[in-house]
């Protein structure tokens, strides 16, 4: 056997990397019942399964890192393949669990030092802290509850076979509790099926769930995209906020939660606390069947939402179709603190979809993307490095206090997103304080480099003040 020589691996690595592979899921197939007793099986087969993966979704959030090979530790009457597949998925749900509680948690910790500092800055000037600071709190989180059966198996346990029969278009074979009795289920696909899985070779992966008295299955494929991105293609960074979805180095803006976006949040809200009003006055008079509280516009508002946010990021990549994207790392605690303005948790959960969605976008288009540190991105004078809060009197403005670079506030933090990438030292940081003392040292480089003259800001205030701009936080 003759070893292959070095120059063939890195050619191997390179021709990788040009390649992405992205997984597109199928879903809603909804499996008929084409016989009851299959659909019991199934069901018996489920609640079985839903209560092993609890077992191993508490223990993996509990007490075991959430290792996909753990060694079954739970005797059930399902086989070592289905146990396989329980740990395999509550692995991942323990996995998921564990960074997102650990990012809100690391989120506490410097709020907690920002409120420290507030208060130490306050103690030395004599000023008191503003009394609406409070110290923040941590509540622990809720360990997850399986509540919907769901099943993510894989060929060893489900198996999708192509039906001759022409009533059907395929079988899926499940093993059961009964062993050597595989279920066979029918599966009908819907046109709109068939036409995003012409010519495709379906994953071994399938996705079972089942919803208000229904089981649906969802099948994937992969695509393998192409990188379109020349390797010395210019940057651009992309800021995400709620005034502006996006805000890219060029100095664009695409969709804002302003305008109609924000005048149907006021309705939907108003329209919520009528109805509460309304059932608050049925319950006293004791009608029993109250209207019900469904948020069904709010879902409604928040796909609409994300409608606004994906033809944003379509028309922004329209217009930079040749640059490498370089966008924030963004928690789900970073959204919230972008969100915290407009009060709620859906507009987090719909803000945390820009992230998600430029990834999805630059993908399809094989077109190069990158996340990069956002820490102090709003704060960073984009010009001297400077970070303070006092660089940003208000929400649209960016004012550096020290060389009065002036700018739109979410035009200086996509700037500096842009000069992140590729920077190193930034990304070796291991907190937000780190981030700060060495943007800190490069501010005392630039002033060494160009002097100490200060310039004054100008006296031009109320540059980018306009009122629309003023509730959304960059
Ligand atoms: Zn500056």
């Amino acid at each position: 056997m003759s070893q292959k020589p070095d120059k063939d691996k890195r050619k191997r690595q390179r021709k990788r990397r040009s390649k992405r592979t992205l997984t597109h899921a199928v879903t809603h197939i909804r499996l008929i019942e084409a016989n009851p007793g299959k659909l019991e099986a199934l069901e018996r087969l489920a609640m079985v399964y839903l209560a092993l993966c609890q077992h191993y979704v508490t223990h993996f959030c509990t007490q075991a890192d959430p290792n996909s090979y753990t060694v079954p530790i739970y005797a059930k009457e399902l086989s070592e393949r289905w146990q396989r597949v329980a740990i395999q998925q509550a692995a991942g749900i323990a996995r998921a669990f564990r960074t997102n509680r650990q990012n809100a948690y690391d989120a506490y910790l410097e709020d907690l030092a920002d409120y420290a500092e507030a208060k130490a800055k306050a103690t030395a000037s004599g000023v008191p802290l503003d009394p609406k600071v409070k110290e923040p709190e941590f509540r622990e989180w809720n360990l997850p509850e399986l509540r919907v059966p769901a099943i993510q198996a894989n060929a060893n346990v489900v198996v999708l076979e192509p039906s001759e029969d022409s009533t059907f278009d395929y079988w899926l074979r499940i093993s059961t509790l009964d062993k050597g009795h595989p279920l066979r289920i029918p599966v009908k696909l819907a046109s709109y099926h068939r036409k995003a899985l012409a010519g495709r070779a379906i994953n071994t992966s399938t996705a079972l769930h089942k919803r208000k008295g229904v089981w649906w299955l969802t099948l994937s494929f992969d695509e393998n995209v192409s990188l379109q991105t020349e390797p010395r293609a210019p940057c651009v960074g992309v800021d995400v906020g709620i005034a502006n979805f996006l805000t890219t180095s060029t100095g664009k803006q695409y969709g804002t939660f302003h305008g109609k976006l924000a005048k149907r949040h006021k309705r939907d809200r108003e329209k919520r606390r009528r109805k509460a009003k309304l059932r608050a006055c049925l319950r006293k008079k004791g009608v029993e069947k109250l209207p019900s509280t469904s948020s069904e516009s709010s879902q409604r508002l928040g796909r609409h939402m994300r409608q606004q946010i994906n033809r944003a990021i379509n028309q922004m990549l329209k217009e930079h179709a040749d640059a490498r994207i370089i966008f924030e790392d963004l928690s789900v605690a970073s959204m919230r603190f972008k969100a915290r303005a407009m009060n709620a948790y859906l507009y987090a959960s719909n803000l945390a979809h820009i992230p998600k969605q430029l990834a999805w976008a630059t993908a399809k288009r094989g077109m190069a993307a990158h996340t990069v540190k956002a820490a102090y991105s709003s704060q960073e004078c984009h010009r001297c490095h400077y970070v303070d809060r006092a660089n940003r009197p208000d929400q649209s403005t960016f004012s550096c206090v020290v060389c009065g670079y002036r700018n739109h506030a979410d035009h200086n933090a996509a700037l500096n997103l842009s000069s992140r990438f590729g920077d190193q030292e930034l990304a070796t940081c291991k907190s937000k304080a780190e981030v700060k003392a060495l943007l800190l040292q490069r501010h005392e480089a630039w002033k060494k480099k160009n002097g100490l003259s200060v310039v004054q800001p100008p006296a031009q205030l109320g540059l980018w003040d306009h009122p629309e701009a003023s509730t959304g936080l960059g």
